[in-house]
């Protein structure tokens, strides 16, 4: 949906002066060049679906779409299979204006986060790659429930420890590269981890600030509605969320990155599928001895049926499996895990905006 014009690689001189030009354009002529987005139908799409795909509250740009395509459109207002199709404008077009077009001198800005933790609290923006993109990251459990739990040599391992772990390097990373990251699940003082045995504590907190119910209900109902709140607040924009678990099976079981989507979510199953896709290249590179069997498929999961915002549901490995105990107990793995999610991100996101 949204484009990175040529503008964004002009040398940071000239940049602001056209920018402001443009703006001074855009407000004096109210937007008198409009330039509508076009798809063309794939099979399968649908208003509804393709408006959701791109960002756009379907229920609220149904009618415009429908009037700017009315010549095009099948029975009951069907897309027809290969037809050149405009999207609405949308109406918060101006507010997207500066966050898609980072200008080069900012690229490399020094940003703080406190909750990344002392040692790597101080981030450096890699490149506008994910400049416009927005991700709820959610690692499973928390506060009074610590998920799965195996142990390793006498040390207590707890899913939601090493699940945060691994979602808060992904945060990290995807900061980096000019994405607005919001951490669902959080911990004060934990920040990012290196250590092999990381210890359990209780006072991870939903964002921005609740604390936790123990029920697993009440508990899902809270992260999920922090995510959709959030979904409104940043209506328009393209979104996404990504979920990260760690299994619990018998300790024979050595089982592989699973990613699973909702069945109604096609943007949540193609992200799935791009991600999967992402990690069967980089075993290809990096552990060619190994064949990877991770999967995707659709699964009926609380946060991810009922979130706004298309979603995967990532299960990092078995717990209990000495072999998948080491993706999580060694730091440079879990940092390697969230590299390459970043990657399926990006690879997810370049193809969303197409
Ligand atoms: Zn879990």
């Amino acid at each position: 949906m949204f484009r990175t014009t040529k503008c964004a690689y002009l040398t940071n001189r000239i940049y602001p002066i056209i920018l402001s030009v443009f703006f001074i354009l855009l407000s004096s002529l109210q937007i008198s060049a409009q330039e509508y987005i076009t798809f063309k139908a794939k099979k399968g799409d649908g208003i509804y679906s393709v408006l959701k795909q791109n960002g756009y509250p379907s229920a609220e740009y149904l009618n415009e779409f429908i009037e700017l395509n009315k010549k095009k459109l099948g029975k009951e207002n069907s897309l027809i299979v290969g037809r050149i199709y405009r999207l609405p404008l949308k109406k918060d077009k101006l507010a997207a204006v500066p966050d898609k077009q980072i200008p080069a001198e900012k690229v490399t800005k020094k940003k703080v986060y406190e909750i990344y933790g002392s040692k790597y609290r101080e981030i450096t923006i890699k490149s506008n790659e994910l400049s416009g993109a927005i991700y709820y990251l959610m690692s499973g459990h928390g506060g009074p429930d610590p998920g799965a739990v195996g142990n390793l040599n006498g040390h207590i391992l707890c899913e939601d420890e090493y699940a945060y772990d691994v979602t808060l390097r992904l945060a990290l990373n995807l900061t980096e590269r000019g994405a607005s990251v919001y951490m669902i699940i959080r911990d004060p003082n934990d920040g990012i981890r290196d250590e092999q045995f990381l210890l359990p504590d209780k006072d991870e907190v939903c964002y921005p600030g609740n604390q936790i119910p123990l029920g697993q209900l009440p508990r899902l109902k809270q992260e999920t509605s922090a995510v959709n709140n959030l979904h409104a607040k940043n209506k328009g924009k393209f979104q996404r969320m990504v979920v990260i678990h760690v299994d619990s099976r018998s300790n024979k079981e050595n089982i592989d990155v699973f990613f699973y989507h909702d069945k109604g979510s096609s943007s949540g199953k193609k992200m799935a599928a791009t991600l999967k896709q992402t990690f069967v290249q980089k075993y290809a590179i990096h552990q060619p001895n190994k064949v990877y069997n991770g999967t995707v498929s659709d699964r009926n999961l609380y946060v991810i049926k009922n979130s706004l915002v298309p979603s995967v549901f990532i299960e990092l490995g078995n717990i209990n499996h000495t072999r998948d105990q080491q993706r999580f107990i060694i730091s440079d793995n879990r940092q390697a895990v969230a590299n390459w999610l970043r990657d399926g991100l990006i690879a997810d996101y370049k193809k969303s905006i197409k």
